[in-house]
């Protein structure tokens, strides 16, 4: 018996009936809705709401698929909140900009508190023991997760793993990235995260994906697939697979598997075919922040991609400054002026990518230094 079991199902349109013929048949392949909730359970369900931008920019989870999710789930008798802690910007404001608020405000679906947290003790935790999360999540009996197919600077890809990122409230985020610099500790963690919230389900959004400069800033590419599981680890993987994108790059499918939060090898498909483009835009080499175990200063400023600003793009927001989690900032005002773009101290970046993500311009993109780029060869 295949440990996972990932229904995919073709969906090319983010019309409603299509989207919900889609869900329905989803979760009809892998038992129904009531396989994941029950009646009177309350349900938190956790779209992708990174930042404010409209639902055609693949940025977010596109509020067709949170609502086709949302009907199935109450019909089975769930009690529905919905949320997320968004990389800047409030739930409320970034929900509505990507059209979840609404939805939700139609369904009649209150909104979850994801601005105050609860510690939550995790003695389980491989690398993490303990977590504090949103109190809409830690007050619910289940959360039941809703990706966005992505590329990602620092993870290559993100998707279902990530997703649960956005269920630490606010600035406690920023943390992580400087207490965990180096990609294979964040996913870790991400791991871990998981491990304790363990998402009753994950609907992926791969309807419209993300290639190129994501997750924020980068294209949307038309996927045409729901991907429906109770394992978020094979989802992943099937997400990577989508890309052409070796799984084995990818830090949080290789922890997740090997933790027992998932499934990446041993996978059942049911319903239709994984569509597989050879010519996704998603940067296939071997992720590396602060070069891993070659972690000095020197070594780190010379191989590992850094982040930098089109200064034509830049409109001087102040955003990748207010972002930052190092302190002093690694992306300031040089001298503090602020008629010019901020400039990096890149011996100070730890390469979390957190600026790149939430840059509203494009204006700041990732590139590999000479000497990381004949390494990576
Ligand atoms: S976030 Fe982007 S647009 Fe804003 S100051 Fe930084 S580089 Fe410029
Ligand atoms: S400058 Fe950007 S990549 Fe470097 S630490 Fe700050 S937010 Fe992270």
């Amino acid at each position: 018996m295949p440990s996972a079991r990932v229904a995919v199902v073709k969906c090319d349109t983010y019309d409603a009936p299509a989207v919900e013929e889609a869900v329905t048949r989803g979760l009809a392949l892998l038992g129904g809705a009531a396989e994941f909730v029950r009646p009177g359970e309350r349900i938190v369900l956790k779209p992708n709401l990174l930042v404010a931008s409209g639902a055609d920019k693949a940025v977010t989870t596109h509020p067709a698929v949170f609502s086709a999710v949302t009907r199935e789930l109450a019909a089975a008798g769930a009690e529905l909140s919905w949320g997320d802690s968004p990389g800047f910007g409030t739930t409320l404001g970034v929900g509505r900009k990507a059209g979840i608020a609404q939805a939700a405000e139609a369904l009649g679906i209150p909104a979850a508190d994801f601005e105050h947290g609860r510690v939550m003790s995790f003695p389980d935790g491989q690398l993490i023991k303990q977590f504090t999360i949103a109190e809409g999540v830690a007050a619910a009996d289940g959360l039941v997760s809703l990706p966005k197919l992505k590329t990602h600077a620092l993870t290559r890809m993100t998707g279902a793993v990530k997703n649960q990122f956005g269920c630490i409230p606010g600035l406690l985020k920023n943390e992580f990235h400087s207490r965990m610099p180096d990609i294979e500790h964040f996913s870790q963690m991400l791991v871990d995260l998981n491990r304790l919230i363990m998402p009753r389900l994950a609907v992926m959004d791969a309807i419209v994906a993300m290639q190129g400069n994501g997750p924020r800033n980068g294209d949307p590419r038309h996927v045409g697939v729901l991907l429906l599981s109770d394992d978020v680890v094979a989802l992943d993987a099937l997400g990577c697979r989508i890309m052409a994108l070796d799984p084995t790059l990818v830090d949080t499918v290789v922890y997740g598997e090997r933790w027992g939060l998932g499934s990446a090898t041993d996978i059942e498909l049911l319903g239709d075919e994984l569509p597989v483009f050879e010519d996704y835009v998603v940067n296939r080499s071997r992720a590396s922040t602060t070069g891993g175990r070659m972690s000095s200063p020197t070594v780190k400023r010379l191989v590992t991609p850094r982040p930098f600003i089109v200064a034509e793009r830049c409109t001087k927001c102040g955003t990748c400054v207010e972002v930052c989690p190092v302190e002093p900032k690694a992306v300031d005002w040089p001298g503090g002026d602020r008629s010019v773009p901020p400039a990096y101290d890149y011996e100070r970046c730890i390469r979390c990518y957190c600026c790149q993500e939430m840059c509203p311009e494009r204006a700041i993109e990732v590139k590999v230094p000479v000497l990381g780029r004949i390494i990576r060869r």
